[in-house]
């Protein structure tokens, strides 16, 4: 059976963590636009070189990319259905139309919006944090300022998108990984 969800919210809001845990205990395939840009860089892609540069400012790469990119990824579900969580996409709104094109094209549709809310400064600590941890090249404090107010100009919208849609459900993100879990899967019981 298909289910579609989509993980919205800032950057350092935990939505790839959350999203691990979620799409292993529902079956779902992770599609983070970010961790497929990051193996093109980590490959040396053309198309790797030319987001490395646009990543490290903190900015988006265009949306005919990632949206063939995602394209690619959701030709490839099986016949057991389309199970797939966005992560990290569509963070435009150009990216959430062409995003509900495709899905209307396989005659499916999303079943939810999980939106994570964490506050500013709480996200800009865990990104400095991470930083540390796991050295990405984008989590430096300039950048992640800039990351930040992407998020607000060219993302938050989707947030009154997906909510005139009935779609949107809006999570607590502040707490430990637990915290946040339990307060997640309540929207599945
Ligand atoms: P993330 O891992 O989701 O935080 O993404 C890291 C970086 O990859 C972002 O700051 C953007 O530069 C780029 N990126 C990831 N997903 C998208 C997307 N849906 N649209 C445009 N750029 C993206």
């Amino acid at each position: 059976m298909n289910e579609l969800l989509i993980f919205l919210g800032p950057p350092g809001a935990g939505k790839g963590t959350q999203a691990k845990k979620l799409c292993s205990d529902r079956s779902l395939t992770q599609l983070s636009t970010g961790d497929m840009l990051r193996s093109h860089v980590k490959r040396g892609t053309e198309l790797g070189v030319e987001a490395k540069k646009i990543m490290d400012r903190g900015e988006l790469v265009s949306d005919d990319i990632i949206v063939g990119m995602v394209r690619d990824e959701l030709s490839n579900a099986s016949d057991g259905g389309a199970r797939f969580l966005f992560d990290g996409f569509p963070r435009t709104t150009a990216q959430a139309e062409a995003l509900d094109n495709l899905l209307a094209s396989m005659n499916t549709g999303l079943d939810a919006v999980l939106l994570l809310e964490v506050n500013e400064e709480e996200v800009i600590q865990r990104l400095l944090k991470r930083a540390e941890l796991e050295g990405r090249s984008d989590d430096n404090e300039e950048t992640i300022r800039n990351r930040m107010s992407v998020y607000k100009s060219q993302t938050a919208p989707l947030i009154e998108y997906y909510d005139n849609k009935g779609l949107l459900k809006r999570v607590d993100g502040q707490g430990t990984i637990d915290d946040v879990y339990a307060r997640l899967s309540g929207h599945f019981a």
